[in-house]
């Protein structure tokens, strides 16, 4: 490494061959962008990439044996993939951890009204955004709905070429003098996020022209009825796909990428590795989890206790007489989430030698949280010098990160739950530049690194 630290970007760094690899893995990184919009398709998304790997649903075996591929599917919501190890469950697991919910809006449970000719639909949003973000852009919907007799149908609207799309009109600046008065927490009111749906009146209709004629679409499309949408989980998410960004093609520009970025990569480094032929020792475990951005709570999360169940049917399933909390206590943890770039246009609420730069490795942050460490899980020297030479042995570029100056803000992962329980954990993955936005922005490089670091770190 040198005396002196010094930060290198991963572009001049690499050869030919390998640049070629990253341009092979951002597209195929971009499609599962854009195939990938909600955490149900994620997991749909996942369950497709792993099927056709060899793995199978944990319930269809009987035992478990070394090298068997399966995975545990949370509620349709989040995914527990593992490899069994060659050696038994007490000597821990290596487990990466990623999230696969993303901010967004969501319809409220009776969302339909009309007003002015005009049928919306009410939102709520979901997770840390701007509100001024998401209005008067095009917006997709996608979720289920049940009707009366509990059948389920799928929704995805928006984001094929020839599909309607929805949106929130925003207030015109020229009658806007009040509304820009206000600060930009308040300036956008929650209760005025509403989905524009339709505006044709049926005929035949006495009042509530539009809002019924809605409802026909809707019910001779997907035989609803407006209770229905009580039994509904429906998101409205950027109707624009990924792409590049950049003159020079260097950066990757689209939705979700907090968390689906680490997603993607958790899931095909451990994926390519099976396809290299690579024998585990210990067993691995790549798991995506719903609900990180309202602080993974409730049972899709990281904190429900899906998960112990999950190592309890390994440990039946492989014969293993460990106890639970000794694997905890022997595993490790990668917490894969993103990281912020240090923007060009905000430097100052950056502290530039611990933060991370666009295109120079995969971000590792010791900590995350805010203030005096608050609600941070701070990785033992110990374990960041294990993760450290890891990566050096495998030629992994990294960058040492902080979220941000002490009392700028804050934030965190699921790193704190894991660490919880008694595994080694640290937080690891790909630095972005507008996190939370409807288009997150990060270098096809960091993205790149962030899969190689994960692969060096399932086979140590
Ligand atoms: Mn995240
Ligand atoms: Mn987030």
């Amino acid at each position: 490494m040198g005396l002196m630290y010094d930060k290198k970007d991963i572009y001049s760094t690499l050869s030919q061959e390998e640049l070629d690899k990253v341009d092979v893995y951002s597209k195929e990184y971009i499609d599962f962008l854009n195939s990938s919009k909600t955490e149900r398709l994620c997991v749909d998304n996942a369950i497709k990439l792993l099927n056709e790997n060899g793995f199978c649903d944990i319930t269809n075996k009987k035992s478990l044996k070394a090298g068997d591929r399966v995975y545990f599917i949370n509620k349709q919501k989040s995914i527990f993939a593992t490899v069994i190890g060659q050696k038994d469950l007490i000597y821990g697991t290596n487990i990466i951890g990623s999230h696969i919910d993303s901010p967004r809006l969501d319809l409220k449970p009776m969302p339909l009204s009309e007003n002015h000719d005009i049928a919306i639909l009410k939102t709520q949003y979901y997770g840390g955004i701007k509100k001024y973000q998401w209005m008067s852009i095009p917006l997709a919907m996608y979720g289920v709905i049940f009707n009366e007799k509990g059948e389920k149908k799928n929704i995805a609207i928006g984001d094929t070429n020839d599909d309607t799309c929805f949106t929130i009109a925003d207030l015109l600046p020229h009658l806007a003098k009040d509304q820009m008065k206000a600060n930009a927490n308040e300036f956008i009111d929650p209760e005025k996020m509403s989905i524009i749906i339709g505006n044709i009146k049926d005929k035949e209709a006495k009042d509530h022209k539009v809002k019924e004629a809605v409802l026909k679409i809707l019910n001779k499309k997907y035989g609803i009825q407006e209770i229905d949408f009580a039994r509904s989980e429906i998101e409205l998410v950027p109707a624009f796909d990924a792409k590049f960004v950049g003159i020079d093609r260097s950066m990757i520009g689209g939705y979700g990428q907090d968390d689906r970025v680490c997603s993607y990569a958790n899931l095909r480094s451990l994926i390519d590795l099976l396809k290299e032929n690579q024998n585990f020792d210990k067993t691995v475990i790549a798991m995506i989890v719903d609900k990180e951005e309202i602080g993974s709570v409730g049972n899709t999360s990281m904190s429900s206790q899906a998960f112990d169940m999950f190592i309890n049917i390994l440990l039946q399933k492989t014969g293993s007489k460990a106890d639970r909390l000794n694997v905890y206590y022997n595993s490790k943890m990668l917490s894969a989430d993103v990281a912020t770039a240090v923007d060009p246009d905000y430097d100052e609420v950056s502290d530039i030698q611990n933060s991370n730069i666009l295109g120079c490795g995969v971000a590792l942050e010791k900590y995350s949280g805010s203030g005096g460490k608050y609600n941070s899980s701070d990785a033992n020297a110990e374990f960041m010098s294990e993760i450290m030479q890891i990566f050096d042995k495998n030629k992994v570029m990294y960058q040492i990160g902080t979220l941000g100056k002490i009392e700028k803000g804050g934030g965190g992962t699921i790193a704190y739950i894991l660490a919880d329980k008694g595994v080694d954990v640290v937080d690891c993955g790909t630095a972005v530049l507008a996190m939370h936005s409807p288009y997150e922005v990060a270098s096809k490089f960091d993205v790149y690194m962030t899969y190689l670091s994960y692969k060096a770190f399932f086979q140590s």
